[in-house]
């Protein structure tokens, strides 16, 4: 089913209602394929599937996100167009109404409290949490990638460069030890 709704993250709000979850703590279970703008440099021509569980707790929500998409993005040595497999997983609790404890606070998977008024809660920040808490920081063609050039910009994997690597210039000597210096960062 493509949700319609949203698109992260230029427009959100997809909100489900509470009464459709089940009082007998048994979980409501819900497929979502969210359209994804371009970010932090990778896109998903495909959208991302989102698989949504939540049930009852006590008086609580527990949600239970989890996405997979297809990614695409450029390998951060040498540029090349990069496809990566997105996933990710995360739990939210929900309380209602009252006081939240301190520990709630503590617990990692806190999320927030809902007014006891309330009748449906909005799914985006839970599934744009997800989404962005999955994004790698950078993806690589492959792991023996070569990289650029330093010194005239070439594309290593496709065989040594004919500059020769020497400086043409001390402006491209600085930025030669910079990148050597984020290569030896990446080990
Ligand atoms: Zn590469
Ligand atoms: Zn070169």
């Amino acid at each position: 089913m493509v949700d319609s709704e949203l698109q992260f993250p230029s427009r959100g709000g997809r909100w489900l209602k509470l009464n459709a979850i089940p009082d007998d703590g048994s979980p409501l279970e819900e497929d979502l394929l969210v359209r994804v703008d371009p970010v932090g440099g990778y896109s998903f021509p495909q959208g991302v599937v989102f698989h949504l569980s939540v049930s009852r707790t006590g008086g609580n929500l527990l949600f239970r996100v989890s996405l997979r998409g297809e990614g695409a993005g450029e390998c951060a040595r040498c540029l090349a167009p990069v496809g990566f497999v997105l996933e990710g997983e995360d739990v939210f609790l929900v309380t209602i109404g009252g006081e939240v404890s301190q520990e709630a606070f503590q617990e990692e998977d806190f999320w927030c409290n809902l007014d006891t008024w309330a009748d449906k809660i909005d799914l985006a920040p839970m599934l744009w949490e997800v989404l962005a808490s999955s994004l790698p920081s950078r993806v690589v063609c492959d792991d023996r990638c070569l990289g650029l050039c330093p010194f005239c910009g070439a594309n290593l994997n496709r065989g040594p460069c004919a500059c020769g690597g020497a400086p043409l210039d001390p402006r491209m000597e600085a930025l030669r030890i910079k990148l050597q210096e984020l290569g030896e960062e990446e080990r």
